[in-house]
């Protein structure tokens, strides 16, 4: 337990500005891109979210929506006919069942077509301020080399590591946790001589150990302090 509020606070120092890497300004809007961003990238969701959060701006507008042109809009985020159907569907559902308003409880979210658990603690945690754990397959990843948990399933993770930190810090741990995913521990070749949290991590050593060569691995924006 105290060896993973180190690794907590050692990445939060690495990444103290880490954040939903979503473009959004309401719960719709950070919904609809959390949707779209499944198989794809942040980056590649933020480059069509500008002129589709334009042109549908409301729930009915996505309820209504005309399917090609939808499509259209989307497609460079792929699966675009599946996603689509999704949004479509997803306007409905809000206009018949909510007023169009995106609810802020959980058990709400996931009844909703296209969201699922994952979804809907990213919305809770970044739209609505309440404190969520997202286990993504960075977070899955990560908490898995660092012994905190064996599980796989994404429930059994999300529950296990809640529960051995305060609430308060749920929606944070998740972000830093996939920053360090995206920029440092990766699938194929975790940059481990280049990590902060190597002297708490049983698992250092499964990729590049020494520190030049893995410097080159890291994968940043911003460099490191
Ligand atoms: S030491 Fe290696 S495996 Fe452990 S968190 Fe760092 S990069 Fe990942």
């Amino acid at each position: 337990m105290r060896r993973a509020r180190k690794t907590y606070r050692a990445l939060h120092e690495r990444y103290p500005y880490a954040h939903c890497e979503l473009d959004f300004t309401t719960p719709l809007e950070l919904l609809v891109a959390t949707i779209l961003s499944a198989q794809t990238t942040d980056v590649g969701v933020n480059k069509v979210t500008p002129l589709l959060f334009a042109r549908y701006p409301t729930a009915s507008d996505y309820a209504g929506a005309d399917r090609t042109e939808l499509e259209t809009m989307i497609q460079p985020t792929g699966f675009y006919r599946a996603k689509s159907d999704a949004l479509i569907k997803l306007g409905a559902a809000l206009v018949e069942r909510f007023d169009g308003e995106v609810p802020g409880r959980l058990a709400d979210l996931v009844t909703l077509p296209g969201v699922g658990r994952k979804t809907a603690n990213v919305v809770l945690g970044n739209a609505f301020g309440v404190p969520g754990i997202t286990v993504d397959t960075h977070f899955g990843r990560l908490v898995r080399r660092f012994g905190w948990t064996t599980e796989e399933d994404p429930v059994k993770v999300e529950h296990e590591v809640g529960s051995m930190f305060p609430r308060s810090d749920w929606t944070m741990l998740s972000h830093v946790l996939v920053f360090h995913g995206r920029r440092t521990c990766h699938a194929k070749r975790p940059a481990c001589g280049a990590c902060p949290v190597t002297q708490w991590c049983p698992s250092y050593g499964v990729g590049e150990t020494d520190p030049d060569k893995a410097a080159k691995l890291l994968k940043y924006e911003l460099a490191p302090r």
